[in-house]
């Protein structure tokens, strides 16, 4: 099996030296195991974190760990009584070609027509789990609100902005990196009006694109977007407080939004979470992104980067924005 370790910790952005690519051989299968043949692997932001040696609600990766998180496969040799050979299954053991464990581990998914497998890592997996939660249940979000969010063309905000729209939003924002990203929010995802913070002074651009105001913000992204939305959210706004990818890879510590005084003055609710406490949710998400899907009112896209040697390529490129939607590696293994 090729897997891909963490070699050491990086500062600041991470580097290829950072990560080493190891051959493991795998042992026959022991009773209950079962072996399966990634077809993609995820990376995400908050991989980053784990690669520094920091408590936080996912531990961190040891030296020499092979890089693990969420993965869809197919299993091809089973000696388990509860998963047998040609079944789909989503794991979280991350950046190997073949995994081989306990049954256990896994988790079998069906297949649905017309639907890539690289799905369950994104619109019908934890991604899209987090921007149903924190949009309904963290930001409380209800029928009327105009919505903020930022990240919007990636794996998490694409979904927010659609569920609003799908929930009654009355004005949906959002913000991303380039022409092309802000071009699809509002011509394939359905946002009422979206700018590139790139362009500079993101809050002039959220003033001018939230005459009314906003009544919830889904931060992905944190820094001066967070400033942004402080300025604008009206009286008793919510924010939801998903992400801070823009001080992700920071060597030092990011300057606090400068007014946090609004937070008193307009009576606003800013909440954290971690999608890992919301799962109870996942089983009415997934009924209802199933209907989404079937129907044609959610939309989704992938950034598919080929061949696992090029999973910490996709990582960065992941940070840098070259994805729209969800990135994923297709491992071909
Ligand atoms: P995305 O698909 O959104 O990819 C990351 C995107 O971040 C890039 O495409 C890039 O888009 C944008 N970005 C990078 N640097 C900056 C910057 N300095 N300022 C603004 N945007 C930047 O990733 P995910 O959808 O997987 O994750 C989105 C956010 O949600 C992350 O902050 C992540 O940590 C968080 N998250 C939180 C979870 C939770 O449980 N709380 C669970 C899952 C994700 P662009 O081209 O627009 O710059």
């Amino acid at each position: 099996s090729t897997q891909i370790q963490l070699a050491a910790r990086p500062t600041g952005w991470p580097a290829d030296g950072d990560f080493s690519n190891v051959r493991i051989d795998l042992s026959d299968l022991a009773a209950g195991e079962v072996r399966v043949a990634n077809e993609f692997i995820s990376v995400d932001p908050y991989m980053r974190g784990r690669m520094n040696d920091v408590k936080s609600y996912a531990p961190p990766y040891s030296l020499g760990e092979t890089m693990t998180g969420g993965a869809v496969g197919r299993v091809v040799a089973s000696a388990s009584d509860a998963i047998k050979v040609g079944d789909v299954v989503v794991h979280q053991f991350g950046w190997r070609d073949l995994v081989q464990e306990d049954a256990a581990g896994f988790r079998v998914v069906p297949e649905v027509p017309g639907v890539p497998l690289s799905a369950y890592l994104g619109v019908l997996g934890m991604t899209a789990l987090t921007a149903y939660v924190g949009l309904l249940d963290v930001a409380a979000f209800k029928k009327g609100d105009t919505v903020f969010v930022s990240g919007a063309a990636g794996a998490v905000g694409s979904m927010v902005g659609q569920i609003a729209r799908l929930k009654g939003a009355k004005r949906v924002i959002g913000s991303a990196g380039s022409p092309e990203k802000v071009a699809l929010l509002t011509e394939k995802y359905g946002f009422d009006a979206a700018f590139n913070y790139r362009d500079g002074d993101i809050a002039g651009q959220l003033a001018a694109a939230a005459p009314d105001g906003i009544d919830v913000y889904f931060d992905n992204v944190g820094g001066e977007h967070l400033e942004a939305a402080l300025a604008t959210l009206n009286d008793g706004g919510r924010a939801a407080l998903c992400g801070a990818i823009s001080i992700y890879n920071n060597t030092e510590a990011a300057a606090g939004p400068r007014n946090m005084a609004n937070i008193i003055g307009r009576g606003l609710t800013l909440k954290g979470f971690i999608v890992g406490n919301y799962v109870q949710h996942f089983a009415e998400f997934s009924a209802d992104m199933a209907g989404w899907l079937a129907s044609g009112e959610v939309v989704f896209d992938e950034t598919v980067v080929d061949g696992i040697d090029h999973a910490v390529d996709a990582f960065l490129g992941l940070m840098r924005g070259e994805n729209t939607g969800k990135m994923v590696v297709r491992t071909h293994s």
